[in-house]
């Protein structure tokens, strides 16, 4: 099929979509333009093995960098588009450059929400969100370095993590009673709040960053003053308090956006020419019934072959579960499944959480809704097919060990 695709975005949903393109046999013209100079990476290893000085940073790339040119895409790096001409069909970068499109993807991810206090400009307030991000604080975090991590979602707790892995001292504040509590829930958070605990850090709940406070020259941070008056000493700070969908492009251009860019299971937004995948993508779902936009990685991975497949003329709506993972300290997770804005009315447990080693299930109405396994393994497609089966499942053989998870269903 010929024509001319251009992805705006060139991080792991831009990379996806052209390699889904060139592997469903679209054989038009392909460019792929992103702002950051780096060719597109994978940003999990950012937080995880990579700060961790375990994983080689050339393992974070999605392709070698001569995949590009051999499958024949036209990947502009440091280049940012400015202006999207959906009736002329041009995308219009910064260096005034028109480049046409029959299908236009755009996959332009998250930017890191800013800490809005006194003091954040300071030397030594940092944010991880790319590759030179994750170098920096990697170089950052030798022995002995106070590190105070300001929110406790995601980054804040992998950073906390590698950082105390590092050998550094490490406080991490939090305004709700517990990190993750809207994510996880109260059952599962004190999970993790101990689990930090356990490994030394400082973690301080219900709080609330009044100001960052400059030492020396006055252009260094020194410490983190609180709203209740105490002051927590910081050689560096590291701010994780969540991402923000970039979306001004395609509110600009008049496409439908709430809370991300609107699109149809096929990732088709309110111009059909007009795809959107990735943190962008506020994406009606056909399982879940509404539409559902997901930060995560998987969604970065998986969405694109939807997108792909649309383009070249396939009816294969997106309707994986959204998926996270993480990893710290001996702790790795899986989570699957959307609880939703109607919650979740228990909390199973199958295995023990002391030993922080089970599957987790969050039930509403008797049905599975979401499923986390902590340190057990080859389980995520069992629970997944219990979630998509809508079955009602007695608590007590959810909880019990001893009936395999294939016999719920
Ligand atoms: P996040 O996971 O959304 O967590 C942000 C946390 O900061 C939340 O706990 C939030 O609390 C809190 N917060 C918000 N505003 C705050 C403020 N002004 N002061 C203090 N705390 C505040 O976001 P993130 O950790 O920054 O991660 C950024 C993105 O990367 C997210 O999309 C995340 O999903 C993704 N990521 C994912 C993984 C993974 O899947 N393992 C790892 C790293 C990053 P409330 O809940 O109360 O608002």
């Amino acid at each position: 099929m010929s024509g001319r695709v251009v992805v705006v975005g060139a991080g792991l949903a831009g990379a996806k979509t052209v390699e889904a393109l060139r592997a469903g046999g679209y054989d038009g013209t392909v460019t792929l333009i992103g702002t950051e100079t780096d060719r597109p990476y994978e940003r999990p290893p950012l937080s995880k093995g990579y700060l961790l000085g375990t994983d080689e940073r050339d393992a974070a790339f999605v392709h070698a960098a001569d995949w590009y040119a051999a499958h024949d895409v036209d990947l502009r790096t440091g280049t940012t588009v400015r202006t999207l001409d959906l009736a002329g069909h041009d995308v219009i970068d910064d260096t005034g450059t028109r480049t046409g499109f029959d299908h236009l993807v755009l996959a332009t991810g998250s930017e890191p929400r800013r800490l809005d206090v006194p003091g954040a400009q300071l030397d030594g307030v940092v944010y991880l969100r790319t590759l030179g991000d994750s170098d920096r604080l990697r170089a950052a975090l030798v022995p002995g370095t106070r590190v105070v991590v300001v929110g406790g979602g995601w980054i804040g707790l992998e950073v906390a993590a590698a950082a105390r892995a590092a050998g550094c001292e490490v406080s991490v504040l939090v305004r709700d009673p517990m990190p993750l509590l809207h994510v996880l829930g109260p059952e599962l958070a004190a999970m993790f709040a101990d689990l930090h605990r356990g490994n030394g850090v400082d973690l301080r709940t219900r709080t609330e960053v009044a100001e960052v406070v400059a030492t020396g020259d006055g252009t260094r941070v020194g410490a983190v003053a609180l709203a209740d008056g105490t002051q927590v000493d910081a050689d560096l700070v590291v701010v994780g308090i969540g991402a923000a969908p970039r979306v001004g492009l395609a509110r600009d251009a008049g496409l439908t956006v709430e809370d991300g860019v609107v699109v149809d299971a096929h990732l088709r937004s309110s111009d059909p020419h007009v795809l959107a995948v990735g943190d962008i993508a506020r994406a009606a779902h056909p399982l879940l019934g509404t539409h559902v936009r997901v930060e995560h990685w998987a969604t970065a991975l998986n969405q694109p072959a939807t997108a792909a497949a649309t383009i070249l003329g396939r009816d294969e709506p997106y309707d994986r579960l959204p998926y996270f993972f993480t990893d710290q300290y001996e702790l790795g997770m899986e989570y699957v499944g959307w609880v939703g804005p109607h919650g979740y009315d228990e909390v199973v447990v199958r295995g023990d959480l002391g030993s922080r080693e089970l599957v987790a299930f969050w039930r509403r109405e008797g049905r599975v809704v979401a499923g986390m396994n902590v340190n057990v393994w080859d389980v995520v497609d069992d629970v997944q097919a219990l979630i998509r089966s809508g079955a009602v499942v007695e608590r007590d053989r959810l909880a019990d060990t001893s009936v395999p998870l294939t016999d719920l269903v």
